[in-house]
């Protein structure tokens, strides 16, 4: 039963406590359970509070017992990554600086889950800060891929991804600034969708690149994403940047709308650097929309294609240099007991709380901001970053969405691009336009190298189409078994 369970799409496990086949609390112990087998070598997990989860899975299944439950995510586990507060729990942000930090509030969106009903179950290993493409940029370990422990699971929401992967929580959240979504779901064999930029509150992520930032839903299936995705949308008036809309049912919408669509597929992303099984898998799901009736349409994004790595190494670096700056040992965050007077705090408190790869980014980010360098690189990566979105905004004109690969290669070996930054940097080439330029984008699996690893292909939908993106990753995901295969961690 607890096997059959840990990987069943939420969407049915909703159906057996609605038929009350199983309780919150039998489905939280048989995801414990999981845990306590595979973590110690998966390592996703930062912190558990197990009593607490079953504290809320014993309420769940008492509101349904009185009738009063509260829709399809009613208790259900979902993984936090380490960056998302919950209030009484741990937010690190996988750095020493927050290393004893508890959160005195919930985030939006956890608030949100809550009143579904959902149950916040563990938080999730990440890169520090969510500054990485491999989760190796954590102070608390490296988590591993459960596909192959030796290689990396991606980043920066590596744990989110894992812990999915390898059974041990149905679903969850991410952020994605560059790709930190899309390219572990890739990697892990995983659906990973990154929201149009302000339909998901941000109050409560601890920020990055603020105006890059999204929260997003890591699950094994579409329909699994729609659901969550549903429950964290919407408007908040404590984000500035949140989107005033109707959330439509994304669930309904995965039925309503029906092809064929019109594809457009970048013919710049399938040049140099990608590797020739991924760029395989992905051409043979660009067929399958063909032959689903599809027009696909090639086009060209040439100034994303040449620009948005160092355009995004610009402009997010300026804005984490500015959101970073609250760390400074004083109002909280980690103190240094070597400083002996105010700047000596600020100076050590931040050498020994940040990892290096938050240190180059504060460096390089202070010096694209300093004045004499601003309007060369700051004000220059803004305008760059409109024409980016301008090239993206023009092939929407005739295209419904866009197909990719989400990621280059499939997952590396755990230490393969940690000595060279600009190599780990190119994991995103394919997935940062879609975060400069705002749009919603998403990551099905689309098959396996000759080494058993997951592929992914990326979806790039139109700003605030989530609906029409889901169905059209579904269509995929319905004639293809990927998403039905699991590790098996022996
Ligand atoms: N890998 C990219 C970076 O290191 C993107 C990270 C993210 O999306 N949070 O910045």
């Amino acid at each position: 039963m607890a096997d059959e369970l840990i990987f069943r799409p939420v969407a049915e496990v909703a159906a057996l406590l609605d038929a009350k086949k199983i309780s919150s609390v039998e489905l939280l112990r048989a995801f414990v359970a999981r845990k306590q087998a595979v973590d110690g070598r998966v390592q996703a997990f930062n912190s558990l509070d197990e009593a607490g989860a079953l504290a809320l899975a014993a309420a769940s299944d008492a509101r349904r017992a009185a009738g009063q439950a509260r829709g399809p995510l009613e208790g259900i586990p979902v993984g936090f990554k380490d960056v998302i507060a919950v209030e009484g729990q741990p937010l690190t942000c996988s750095s020493r600086m927050l290393a004893n930090f508890v959160s005195p509030y919930d985030a939006t969106v956890t608030a949100k889950l809550k009143a579904a009903g959902a149950i916040p179950f563990g938080r999730l290993n990440m890169d520090e800060f969510a500054m990485g493409s491999s989760t190796e940029n954590s102070a608390f370990g490296v988590t591993a891929n459960p596909w192959d422990l030796t290689r990396v699971p991606g980043g920066s929401s590596g744990g989110s991804a894992a812990a999915v992967a390898a059974g041990e929580v149905p679903l969850a959240l991410g952020s994605d600034t560059g790709g930190s979504i899309r390219q572990p779901a890739a990697l892990c064999g995983l659906v990973g969708l990154k929201p149009t930029y302000g339909l998901v509150s941000r109050y409560g992520l601890a920020a990055f690149a603020s105006s890059l930032d999204q929260i997003g839903t890591l699950a094994h299936t579409v329909e699994d994403a729609a659901l969550l995705l549903g429950a964290i949308a919407g408007h908040d008036a404590h984000d500035s940047t949140s989107f005033k809309a109707e959330v439509p049912d994304y669930r309904a919408e995965l039925a309503k709308r029906q092809g064929p669509w019109r594809l457009g597929v970048p013919k710049e992303f399938f040049g140099a650097g990608l590797d020739p099984e991924v760029g395989a898998a992905v051409k043979q799901a660009i067929e399958f929309y063909r032959s689903a009736g599809c027009a696909i349409k090639p086009v060209s994004l040439p100034l994303s294609a040449e620009y948005a790595i160092a355009v995004y190494y610009l402009i997010a670096t300026a804005e984490a240099s500015s959101n970073l700056a609250r760390y400074d040992g004083i109002r909280y965050g980690h103190r240094s007991k070597a400083a002996t007077d105010a700047i000596d705090i600020y100076a050590k408190s931040r050498a020994e709380g940040f990892g290096e790869e938050v240190k180059r980014r504060i460096i390089l980010g202070t010096h694209v901001l300093s004045s004499g360098y601003y309007d060369a690189y700051y004000l220059r990566a803004q305008k760059v970053r409109t024409l980016i979105r301008g090239e993206f905004l023009r092939v929407f004109r005739e295209c419904d969405a866009l197909l990719s690969p989400t990621s280059p290669t499939a997952a590396f070996k755990i230490g393969e691009k940690s000595a060279d930054p600009l190599a780990m940097y190119l994991s995103d080439i394919y997935t940062i336009g879609v975060n400069l330029a705002g749009l919603p984008g998403i990551s099905v699996p689309c098959g396996f190298t000759g080494g058993g690893l997951p592929i992914g292909l990326q979806i790039i939908g139109q700003p605030f189409q989530e609906g029409a993106l889901l169905a059209i990753a579904r269509a995929y995901e319905q004639a293809h078994a990927w998403h039905t295969k699991h590790p098996a961690l022996t």
